[in-house]
């Protein structure tokens, strides 16, 4: 995710995919044209990074202009377009190709149309690397389109808001930031995260998903997925990220209406966190905070051995797979304090308490978000 002024985006269409595309306009403009020599004429300023790109990949000889119109202010495609400005050459039976960065309302084409009326060329084609059929509503006629994209405003590749991202080498798309409250729960095994979780979710109507809960389901329920996370739970180590990130972005995409979500044993690595953020990223929300339950070792083990005496939890009954989940943590895990404290998230609480204490001690935390 980026911020360009006060707004946020997120990656939406990546250089490869921009370079695949201009090699498509590449392929089946070199076919129509054939021998003759076109001439291409970018549009600025949005089409720089396109014309450029273009003529590179471009196998035959051509010649590159310019033309110069300021059709943006802002995020609305303005009403009051400006003129083109810059059409110098003698363009008279020349093959012209327009080389547009992106197409929406059309309202360039109405122009572009207007200044080469006069110009007697032997054809005129339009080629845009974007472009919005639902925005579109003019009748010209678009001759090559390298992608077409939904009615969002994009940055990057030539692309501005308000004069920022042109020089992003990807694209990406605006985000209408939903109001959800997402929380990441933290803390070594026994900390009580599931224990507050309970009463959390339904303070502030929040989806709790606990990946701990997920895996045993799964187990108790002889799921592939189980079969696979049972041999390493049973030892107290992590299962693997891409096993593990799958089924939560699985349980989140099953609440689409969630008002938010507490995640509760997730991330508990890097490549969980940066997994989380682009979950987050495709519902147009973010991670909130980050609050972390804070006990010592020693009173976990005691913690856990206690609950092991009812939980049932084949890793609760054994002191030394206990202290290997509590290992687990400080080796991987706990870097995630400074992935959220370096995003001005992470939240420390004390861990110690009654149950009522703690619950208050994390209120006072969210309320404050
Ligand atoms: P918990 O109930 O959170 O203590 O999790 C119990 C066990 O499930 C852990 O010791 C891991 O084996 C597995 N597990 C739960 N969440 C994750 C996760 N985010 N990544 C990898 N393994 C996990």
């Amino acid at each position: 995710m980026i911020k360009l002024h006060d707004k946020f985006f997120k990656p939406f269409i990546s250089a490869q995919e921009i370079d695949d595309a201009v090699t498509k306009l590449v392929d089946e403009i070199v076919a129509d044209v054939g021998d003759e020599i076109p001439v291409f004429v970018g549009i600025l300023n949005g089409s720089f990074m396109l014309t450029s790109d273009f003529v590179k990949k471009y196998p035959k000889p051509c010649e590159v202009t310019f033309i110069k119109l300021a059709s943006y202010e802002g995020l609305k495609s303005s009403e009051d377009i400006q003129r083109l400005i810059g059409l110098t050459q003698d363009l008279t039976d020349r093959t012209v190709i327009v080389l547009e960065d992106i197409i929406d309302s059309g309202n360039t084409l109405h122009e572009v149309h207007r200044i080469f009326k006069n110009e007697n060329v032997k054809a005129l084609k339009i080629a845009t690397l974007f472009y919005k059929p639902e925005a579109y509503d003019k009748d010209f006629k678009i001759h090559y389109i390298g992608l077409e994209i939904p009615n969002k405003f994009i940055v990057g590749y030539g692309l501005d808001y308000d004069g920022l991202g042109r020089d992003i080498p990807e694209v990406y798309q605006i985000m209408t930031i939903q109001h959800m409250t997402n929380l990441v729960l933290f803390g070594p095994p026994g900390a009580g995260k599931g224990t507050q979780a309970n009463f959390l979710k339904d303070k502030y109507d929040l989806i709790h998903i606990s990946t701990g809960d997920v895996f045993r389901y799964n187990i108790k329920n002889e799921t592939a997925l189980g079969m696979l996370a049972k041999s390493y739970m049973d030892k107290g180590d992590l299962v693997p990220d891409q096993v593990t990130i799958d089924m939560l972005s699985a349980e989140v995409d099953k609440n689409s209406d969630a008002k938010g979500f507490i995640f509760d044993g997730f991330p508990r690595t890097e490549a969980q966190a940066e997994a989380l953020e682009k979950v987050m990223a495709e519902k147009d929300s973010v991670i909130n905070a980050m609050i972390a339950l804070e006990v010592d070792d020693e009173v976990l083990v005691k913690r856990l051995l206690e609950r092991g005496k009812t939980s049932g939890r084949p890793d609760d009954a054994d002191e030394s797979i206990i202290r290997n989940r509590i290992k687990e943590y400080y080796n991987k895990t706990a870097i995630l304090k400074n992935y959220y404290t370096a995003q001005n998230k992470y939240y420390g609480v004390d861990g110690v308490g009654s149950i009522e204490e703690i619950t208050e001690r994390l209120c006072a935390v969210i309320d404050k978000l």
